[in-house]
């Protein structure tokens, strides 16, 4: 096995796609991952990829909840993974928007996604390879996220997924490299993509 020195990554977006879409999550109990989740955070470690979240949380420009909640839940999150044996090597999020009522939020920021700030910020926190790297999403806009960075580009099906799929995708500029039906089958196409490239 050659070895890089820049390291590999997966991308995953948070809601719809590691946990059930509801929504504004304010409250702890609105976040519920779901049960493939873990089993997929771990194939992708032992794929030798880093896993990273990265998510837009307008909720706290809006008002809706605030950080403290949105630590406490994501503290719990990378626990229980790590209790599982999955490693989320850290979690970015961007808290604004434009029309937001929070002022220190309210701003047209270059890190709500698509835009790449959370993206170029990992990057430069950890060295990373992004060409060799992954994004995985429910939205269209992840996948125009990572194809817009030089990712390749995964969506899933569950959370909004099967819904663009099913009435946008004829509007699709540039389709995702794959389609799978949720976070598990995704980390096994990369898997097998990447060991036996
Ligand atoms: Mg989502
Ligand atoms: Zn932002």
């Amino acid at each position: 096995m050659t070895k890089s020195k820049k390291q590999r990554a997966v991308f995953l977006d948070r809601d719809g796609t590691l946990n059930e879409e509801m929504g504004y999550i304010n409250h702890a109990s609105r976040f519920i991952l779901f049960d493939f989740t873990l089993e997929a955070i771990r194939l992708l470690n032992k794929a030798g990829f880093m896993v990273f979240v990265i998510t837009n949380q307008s909720g706290l420009a809006r008002g809706y909840f605030d950080e403290k909640l949105l630590d406490e839940i994501h503290k719990g999150f990378l626990e229980k993974a790590r209790s599982e044996e999955a490693v989320i090597e850290k979690i970015y999020f961007c808290p604004h928007h434009k029309d937001g009522v929070v002022e220190k939020y309210k701003k047209e920021c270059n890190c709500r996604k698509p835009k790449p700030g959370m993206l170029l910020q990992a990057q430069k926190d950890y060295d990373l390879d992004l060409k060799k790297s992954y994004m995985i999403g429910d939205r269209y806009k992840d996948v125009q996220f990572g194809q817009a960075n030089g990712l390749k580009s995964i969506m899933v099906l569950t959370g909004y997924g099967l819904g663009e799929y099913t009435y946008e995708k004829k509007n699709w500029l540039k389709q995702p490299d794959y389609i799978c039906q949720n976070v598990l089958e995704a980390a096994h196409i990369i898997q097998k993509v990447e060991t036996s490239a």
